[in-house]
């Protein structure tokens, strides 16, 4: 969302809560989408998303997605869905769920015209994304040589300083893995969280000495402690100068002050549901303006009766 504040002043941005995308985990126990796409677009408007510079929507009020996909998908061999790293990854990750199905296989295209129809330029995407951007330009590329088109543009990855950010189990952060720090968090939530996340494995006792590379508390540090912070915590952790819980603090303290304004900016928009619908509403209509124009051109293509 850092990234998102500067971005939404240099380009024309739209951000979107992928409900349809939700599904292809979780279409078993849909019960909390809806009131979980509320609570993120209240997140971004507290941290200062602004719905007159960026454009706010959600995916499923926007028809041109679920019809773009179901066109891509005409166009798209099986093989390049088979490929994509994160789908096997995450049907491991996420064995106990049955993710034998075409929507899971078939999310990547979904990304994908979720990028074409506002023929971006640019998606801000974690290192774990890029094989989906590539997916992304290669389906726009098979679109225009099959049907002899300059239709759909080709979109280029921006990658954030700090793409990879750990969850609290050590691995990628992720709402599907159950592994995530909330925005409004509270705080006693915060510090259990961090306080029980893996350190070096050599650690064992608080006299080990460790090695700050191979710990996912390290990762944490980067983004958020000082050059004097990052060396306390080589020198300590090499030397067993300090425990694991002092080195964690110092993530816990920041984590919390982070969070305090956006707890309290957020207080603006729960108590105004209707100002927030009408909002969302807003941002819909002109995601489906922009989206149907790219969808018009698509379609023409295949000459359906209409
Ligand atoms: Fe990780 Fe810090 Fe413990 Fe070293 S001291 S292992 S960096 S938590």
């Amino acid at each position: 969302l850092h990234n998102w504040l500067d971005l939404q002043q240099k380009y024309q941005c739209y951000f979107f809560a992928a409900d349809w995308h939700a599904l292809t985990t979780n279409y078993a126990q849909p019960d909390n989408i809806h009131q979980q796409s509320l609570e993120m677009f209240i997140d971004w408007l507290a941290v200062g998303i602004d719905p007159s510079k960026a454009v706010l929507f959600v995916q499923s009020a926007v028809p041109s997605h679920a019809e773009l996909h179901l066109i891509l998908s005409m166009i798209t061999p099986l093989s390049w869905l088979e490929r994509v790293p994160t789908y096997k990854e995450q049907k491991q990750k996420l064995h106990h769920k049955d993710l034998s199905t075409y929507g899971f296989l078939g999310y990547p295209l979904l990304q994908a015209a979720d990028v074409l129809l506002y023929q971006a330029n640019y998606v801000p995407v974690g290192e774990d994304q890029l094989a989906h951007i590539e997916l992304t330009r290669e389906i726009a590329r098979r679109f225009n040589f099959l049907y002899q088109q300059n239709t759909l543009h080709e979109p280029a990855a921006l990658l954030t300083a700090h793409a990879k950010f750990p969850g609290t189990d050590g691995q990628k952060m992720s709402k599907s893995y159950a592994n995530t720090i909330s925005l409004r968090e509270e705080p006693d939530s915060v510090s259990k969280k961090i306080k029980t996340m893996p350190t070096d494995p050599a650690r064992v006792r608080r006299t080990d000495p460790g090695n700050p590379e191979l710990c996912p508390v390290w990762l944490l540090h980067q983004v958020y402690s000082d050059k004097t912070t990052q060396d306390w915590v080589t020198q300590g952790c090499t030397s067993a100068a300090i425990g694991c819980m002092q080195c964690k603090q110092k993530i816990i303290d920041k984590v919390i002050a982070e969070q305090q304004p956006i707890i309290n900016k957020a207080k603006d928009f729960t108590g105004d549901k209707a100002q927030l619908i009408n909002l969302i509403t807003q941002g819909n209509e002109q995601a489906q303006e922009v989206a149907q124009k790219t969808l018009d051109k698509v379609k023409a293509v295949f000459k359906l009766m209409r």
